[in-house]
């Protein structure tokens, strides 16, 4: 028989991917079977090898529960064929999570196991709402305690009689469905109506809500706003103190829905820098970086580099393709001794850098035009190969052409729209959202086509952020509101543009 793995009871903490522990992060990083719920962020799952099983375990369509039993089953299982399995929980593995029936179930069977605490929602969605569960002002007691989601299910009396005062901050589990009960019985048993109650749904992520309100008013509350679990409820003075503590809500973006358009290798920085100001961010690339039709010009090109005199690159995209097909053909960065090297910024002077060559000349304007103004009275009778997008405007090699350069231009990348980009829109825009970031009129062009006429109609309505004049160009001729446009094309300035005009709103 093969000698039993071992199962990890991992807290994932309560949503925000970075509430995981370190030890956590390092179980699942060589985990070879991960089991996962509902709650935990299924962003972890990034974290395990490629070829490590992932099973979901959580609520399924119509939301219904796995069965704890299957659950507990599949977990020894895959114990029993000696894998080291990796069991995910939202929260904290033995907070109302049933990881303590799971935990007993791997004793009995003499699996070994380990149980990896994670930060609790009750925790999280307090120091994420501005609610500091312990103050000693207010209170010194804390009780989590758990409402049943099932209204069917009476809550017991006399628990109430006893809770209802025992504790300065109480913080109810799975308590949406029985809220009006809950705060009812806690004034029957002698708690003041108008103690306040602070209700936290999707705590930690950008979708994080907050409702205010007393034992006295919250139902009311909850009701008129439709607010759904997963939520944690607060019941204690120390909610007074939130108006004074909020933090992570309250920040320039917070409660805005944007969209990030731009290509998946270069979408992180916008991406990071509009959550940090507080966005919830979709992220749904409608171009991608392809190989050309054909190679052939271009491995032409790198086949006579020793006659090029100057090497010109305009953008990461074109330093990778260059230096990806460079090594395809068998060469390496030494095949560059003899020439000089033309970037275009900063960005593509660190790539070119990555692949151990400096850049020799840098434009002080970041664009094709700067580079014409350094290269033209350098280049007479030179010889310049200019590996390019094949949607490049012309202007490199017409001008440099006039200057009495000889300019070879193979094509080195395209780009497309990525499939699936179409119906993932087409999600996005079915729930609300505040605004639409587009950073190259490709992007726009793309959006455009893949949404199809009838959805286009409802995304003109959304504002529209553009990087720059020529982006912004294309979306007025296509229709859309642009509202936001930085003096200097750059996602830095992109991002203080937009967060200056949810600011001034
Ligand atoms: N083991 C988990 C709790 C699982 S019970 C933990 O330690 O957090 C499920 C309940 O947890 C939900 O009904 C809700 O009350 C709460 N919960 C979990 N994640 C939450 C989140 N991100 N925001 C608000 N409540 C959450």
């Amino acid at each position: 028989m093969t000698k039993p793995g071992k199962v990890y009871l991992i807290g994932a903490g309560p949503g925000d991917p970075g509430l995981i522990t370190v030890k956590g992060q390092e179980i699942l990083r060589r985990a070879e079977v991960i089991i996962y719920d509902y709650l935990a962020n299924p962003v972890l799952l990034d974290l395990a090898p490629q070829e490590a099983e992932r099973i979901y375990v959580g609520k399924r369509a119509g939301s219904h529960h796995y069965p704890q039993e299957d659950i507990t089953r599949l977990l020894l299982e895959k114990a029993f064929e000696g894998k080291r399995v990796a069991r995910l929980k939202g929260g904290d593995p033995f907070i109302f999570g049933r990881g303590g029936e799971e935990a007993q179930a791997l004793a009995a069977a003499k699996i070994p196991f380990e149980v990896v605490p994670g930060v609790t929602a009750a925790v999280a969605a307090a120091a994420y709402a501005g609610i500091p569960l312990t103050h000693r002002d207010h209170t010194t007691t804390l009780g989590f305690i758990t409402g049943h989601e099932d209204p069917a299910k009476k809550l017991s009396s006399l628990d109430w009689e006893k809770l209802a005062t025992a504790v300065g901050t109480l913080v109810c589990y799975m308590g949406m469905a029985n809220l009006e009960n809950i705060c009812e019985q806690l004034i029957k048993h002698g708690r003041s109506p108008e103690t306040p109650v602070v209700v936290v749904r999707w705590a930690t992520l950008p979708r994080q809500e907050t409702l205010c309100g007393t034992l006295t008013t919250i139902t009311g509350k909850v009701r008129s706003t439709d607010f759904k679990p997963p939520a944690v409820i607060f019941i204690g003075e120390v909610n007074s103190l939130r108006d004074e503590l909020r933090w992570f809500d309250n920040r320039p973006l917070s409660g805005h829905r944007m969209l990030v358009t731009r290509a998946a290798e270069q979408a992180a920085v916008l991406t990071k820098g509009l959550e940090e100001l507080g966005a919830e961010v979709i992220v749904v690339p409608t171009i991608e970086i392809i190989p050309p039709s054909s190679f052939a010009e271009l491995d032409r090109a790198i086949s006579e580099l020793d006659r090029v005199d100057y090497l010109v690159l305009t953008s990461v995209n074109a330093v990778s393709a260059f230096f990806d097909r460079l090594r395809t053909q068998g060469y390496d960065a030494r095949a560059l001794a003899g020439l000089k090297t033309v970037v275009v910024g900063p960005k593509s002077a660190e790539a070119l850098a990555a692949h151990g060559v400096d850049a020799d000349l840098l434009p002080e304007d970041y664009h094709a035009e700067g580079i014409v103004a350094l290269l033209k009275d350098r280049v007479y009778g030179k010889r310049l190969l200019y590996p390019k997008a094949a949607l490049a405007r012309d202007l490199i090699p017409a001008a440099l052409t006039s200057a009495g350069a000889e300019v070879i231009a193979p094509i080195a990348y395209t780009s497309a729209p990525p499939v699936n980009a179409a119906e993932s829109l087409r999600q996005a825009l079915a729930d609300r959202l505040d605004l639409l970031t587009f950073t190259a009129s490709s992007t726009v062009k793309n959006f455009v086509d893949l949404l199809g006429a009838e959805h286009v109609t409802l995304a003109q309505k959304i504002p529209v952020a553009s990087i720059g004049p020529l982006t912004s160009k294309t979306a007025i001729e296509l229709g859309f509101n642009v509202i936001i446009e930085p003096d200097e094309s750059t996602i830095h300035a992109l991002l203080e543009a937009i967060k200056d005009y949810f600011e001034q709103r």
